[in-house]
């Protein structure tokens, strides 16, 4: 069989620990066999990291600037233990947060839904897609403890010199606290523009929710400029697409998703988002079976898996101890970029190559061949439990079949 052809190439951003391991074999057995591979590789393993003084992150992120597309591993965010353990030079920031900095995305993150992996909500049939804001609010806040009476003021100053602005925010009769948030008319325009520009690459619903009726200038901004966006450049599309955009107040929409169906992508705000995601994953199941994609309100698209570098399953496999680690959303990762790659360059066979492997990989977990993790969780009865590299080998064997 003549290999699939690349036109451009997909950005590879390798990283660590056991993801590392799994994204050779992922490579070796399910991609190199098929595709005339065309990466532009980045070892983003922390050593490597580390003698390049981050720089080689940097220069991913510019890579995918250029190439649009990128896939990457899961990577180790350095921590106190893990200065001794790579004996590094300096505290690394989070790879994942400079490229996202870098390229000013959000993140949309996916269930894999398999038969025999039931989500915990017996309504949900089809993946709920959660896009969080990843800036602002209570994570870049500023906090006081007020000690005893007095008053907390919030001032605006404007930087031309006019009049400030000054209002109240609490007089203390006694002790308290206050804090400070903001958020960017920017920030929230990117954000409101990457979950549109999703919602239409993915043909599905596009949700979002706030508290505006309670914070009438804050939230209420945020409601504003998803709808005036909306209304000014997406609503000819939504309606072309067949999708549509619904607002409503983050408690109505908590009480619909545990009613609705799925197949649709709920916008959080960063602390919804933040909280929402953990419950959505665990309810469809697993960590591992969650899917991430950056995706910029440039164009820019970075796939990886949810979870991260499963840290207790390498030390297992230095030991030379047997694993059983779920390859899914490393898979996932691979073959998303590889679609959109596809897509971009306009090279069916890719796409469809995409399609065949995920279907190839929820095959074989229908069958009863997975990992330890589903394993434990399925319906399905008397699973085989693969490790680690034999789950990749089935993944291939029932490949080969359908192609
Ligand atoms: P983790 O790697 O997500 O693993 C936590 C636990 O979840 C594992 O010990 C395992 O449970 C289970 N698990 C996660 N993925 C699995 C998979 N594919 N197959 C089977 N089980 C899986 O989180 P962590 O151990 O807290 O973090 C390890 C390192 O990853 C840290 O250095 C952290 O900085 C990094 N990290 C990176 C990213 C990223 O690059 N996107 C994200 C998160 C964390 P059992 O042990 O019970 O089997
Ligand atoms: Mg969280």
């Amino acid at each position: 069989m003549e290999k699939i052809k690349m036109v451009t190439p997909l950005v590879e951003m390798d990283g660590d620990e056991m993801t590392r391991i799994l994204w050779q074999i992922i490579k070796d057995e399910l991609l190199l066999p098929f595709i005339d591979l065309n990466t532009e590789y980045y070892d983003l393993g922390l050593k490597h990291r580390d003698e390049t003084g981050d720089q080689v992150t940097i220069d991913s992120a510019n890579a995918t600037k250029k190439y649009g597309v990128a896939v990457k591993c899961a990577t180790i965010t350095p921590n106190a233990a893990r200065m001794t353990e790579y004996n590094l030079h300096e505290m690394w920031k989070s790879p994942n947060g400079t490229i996202r900095a870098m390229l000013d995305g959000t993140v949309f993150r996916a269930p894999i839904v398999v038969k025999g992996i039931e989500p915990v909500v017996s309504k949900w049939k089809k993946p709920i897609t959660i896009a969080r804001h990843a800036y602002g609010d209570v994570y870049k806040n500023v906090e006081i403890r007020v000690p005893g009476p007095g008053t907390v003021k919030l001032v605006y100053t404007p930087a031309d010199g006019s009049e400030a602005e000054e209002i109240l925010v609490h007089k203390y009769e006694g002790p308290g606290v206050a804090q400070g948030m903001h958020n960017l008319d920017d920030s929230i325009e990117s954000f409101a523009k990457s979950c549109f520009e999703y919602a239409l690459d993915t043909k599905q619903d596009l949700w979002f929710a706030t508290k505006d009726t309670i914070s009438k200038k804050y939230d209420h901004r945020f409601k504003d400029i998803f709808a005036d966006l909306y209304e000014n450049s997406y609503k000819e599309r939504f309606d072309t697409a067949g999708i549509t955009y619904f607002y409503t107040l983050i408690d109505d929409a908590v009480a619909r998703i545990m009613k609705a169906e799925g197949g649709f992508i709920w916008a959080c705000k960063n602390y919804d988002g933040d909280v929402m995601s953990d419950m959505i994953s665990s309810a469809f199941g697993s960590l591992a079976m969650m899917t991430s994609v950056l995706v910029s309100p440039h164009g820019y698209y970075e796939y990886e898996a949810a979870h991260g570098t499963v840290q207790r399953h390498y030390y297992k496999h230095l030991a030379g101890e047997e694993t059983s680690t779920n390859s899914v959303a490393t898979i996932f990762a691979w073959t998303g970029a590889l679609r959109k790659r596809g897509e971009l360059d306009k090279t069916p066979a890719l796409c469809n190559f995409a399609d065949q492997l995920e279907k190839a990989t929820i095959d074989t977990i229908e069958s009863g061949k997975m990992t330890k993790d589903l394993a434990l969780i399925t319906k399905l009865e008397n699973p085989t439990v693969l490790n680690s590299r034999d789950f990749i080998l089935a993944i291939r064997e029932t490949l080969e079949q359908s192609l």
